[in-house]
């Protein structure tokens, strides 16, 4: 894929969305396609590997026992039982990634949405949909990675979620790949226009302006 620069520095980019509607192949795309700006977040789970799933690289696949130490010891910027498994972003990637100036893109549920939100007012919060609720249940199944118990409790967890929607800035369809990656990028570029991402540069044109 060629490599893209959208001018963002230091952001969290939040992308939640109901299980199945695609939003981890998403969020890897993105970083994939702005690696020069964007990293990926891995998250640490307790929750199994599924088939083709690697330690390290889709998840850090913790016990339950370890998880809880790494909570007692601070290792979260934001943690949440989802579906009846731990999930959580470490804290050391995370702020090294913003500190060297990258913006990390998260693939996280809206708990774990809104605590960022808390911390970072200025991060850009996506909330992914499918065209419609049946897409969403098609996916589920299709993707034969999860019992029709796991699916039952995922499209739960997706009634629930819905709630929050309100807590994000935008919603995307996620109908064809293509199309949704050229949709967020179009709000990542968007987002580095905002004036409040621009102090620097506005300053250094008045300075320069000034000098006329
Ligand atoms: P899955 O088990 O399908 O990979 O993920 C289940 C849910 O957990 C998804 O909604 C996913 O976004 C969420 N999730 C994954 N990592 C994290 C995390 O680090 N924090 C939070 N709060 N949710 C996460």
């Amino acid at each position: 894929m060629e490599d893209k620069k959208i001018g963002l520095k230091s952001v969290p980019i939040v992308v939640s969305a109901p299980s199945g509607a695609g939003k981890t192949t998403l969020c890897k795309l993105i970083a994939q396609k702005y690696k020069k700006e964007i990293v990926y977040s891995i998250s640490a789970t307790t929750r199994k590997p599924r088939k083709n799933e690697k330690d390290g690289v889709n998840y850090y696949f913790l016990t339950e026992e370890k998880f809880k130490k790494w909570i007692d010891e601070g290792k979260f910027i934001e943690w949440a039982i989802v579906h009846n498994h731990y999930y959580g972003t470490p804290k050391k990637t995370f702020d090294e990634t913003l500190k060297k100036g990258y913006n990390i893109i998260m693939d996280i549920d809206v708990q774990g949405g809104i605590n960022i939100k808390k911390k970072y007012p200025d991060g850009i919060f996506i909330f992914l949909l499918t065209k419609t609720a049946d897409i969403l249940m098609k996916r589920l199944s299709n993707r034969k990675t999860d019992t029709k118990e796991s699916i039952q409790k995922r499209i739960k967890n997706a009634q629930k979620e819905i709630q929050f929607i309100k807590e994000y800035d935008y919603t995307v369809i996620n109908d064809t790949i293509n199309k949704t990656l050229n949709t967020i990028s179009a709000i990542l570029i968007a987002e580095s226009c905002l004036i409040k991402r621009n102090d620097l540069k506005i300053k250094s044109f008045k300075k320069n302006l000034k000098g006329k």
